[in-house]
């Protein structure tokens, strides 16, 4: 399923956030989002994932979910929003649990989803329990669960240290190179969004509009932190990115 998103617009009160996003994001890809913080950047994976409503604009399903979806569009968050009193097992179960499958077939899904994420092992510990990588791994465990079409990841490294945050890369790259799952992803990080996108989404500072969109051809499996190309990207995106910083900086000490 490939999502288009065509003219959104939203304002809180008279702040406006969001200004004319035109965007498409097609089936197998990871679209990362990019721009400075208060920019609209969350508010549009909301609104792509019908959780706010825009002013204006529509989010335009194409084609059709998975078969045995149980959720079009499911989030990833920064903050992991696990349960503590729930085992590994039981906070996955969650999202399964509104579905009224049966027993049988709830455990065949737990148990596929904690192999690919490599929790196998883990299923029976808390969340006290487990690493800030552990945790999130969970969390992308119960995401996958009800085999989404389109993944939705607002900051999902941002509460991990860095050499965490490289660890989920390589697992979210890995599962990519298995499963081809389409995801939009929200980071003010650079080199994450030149690691996982295979298309990068420049916001402007608020209200965000698209500045720029980069295509990555570079296969996934292939992007090393230390790669020339990547750096070259990188270094235009971050011009891109400082222009826009700085101006926002200055608008909230003229305010
Ligand atoms: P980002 O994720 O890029 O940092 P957000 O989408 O969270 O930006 O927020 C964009 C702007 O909208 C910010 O100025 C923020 O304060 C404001 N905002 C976000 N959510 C609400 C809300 N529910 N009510 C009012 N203002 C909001
Ligand atoms: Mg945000």
């Amino acid at each position: 399923m490939d999502l288009s998103l065509r003219h959104i617009r939203h304002s809180y009160d008279d702040v406006e956030v969001l200004r004319d996003i035109n965007l498409e994001i097609t089936q197998g890809q990871i679209v990362c989002i990019i721009g400075p913080s208060g920019c609209g950047k969350s508010t549009l994976l909301r609104i792509i994932g019908g959780l706010e409503r825009p002013d204006a604009g529509e989010v335009l399903q194409l084609g059709e979910p998975p078969a045995d979806c149980l959720n079009p569009l499911t989030y990833i968050f920064q903050d992991f929003a696990l349960l503590p009193w729930r085992t590994v097992e039981g906070n996955v179960s969650l999202a399964l649990e509104d579905h009224r499958l049966g027993a049988a077939e709830t455990a065949a899904i737990i148990e596929d989803v904690l192999a690919r994420t490599k929790l196998s092992d883990f299923r029976a510990a808390y969340p006290r329990q487990l690493s800030g990588g552990m945790k999130q791994r969970v969390a992308i465990a119960r995401a996958l669960s009800v085999r989404p079409a389109v993944l939705l990841m607002d900051e999902p490294l941002s509460a991990l240290d860095s050499q965490t945050r490289e660890l989920l890369m390589d697992d979210l790259i890995d599962l990519w190179e298995k499963e081809n799952y389409t995801a939009a992803y929200v980071t003010h990080n650079l080199a994450e969004a030149v690691r996982l996108g295979h298309k990068i989404v420049v916001l402007s500072r608020r209200p965000g509009e698209i500045r720029e969109i980069v295509e990555i051809d570079m296969p996934l499996s292939a992007r090393r932190a230390d790669n020339p190309e990547l750096e070259a990207i990188q270094a235009q995106l971050w011009q891109l990115m400082r222009d826009e910083a700085l101006a926002a900086d200055r608008e909230l000490v003229d305010v």
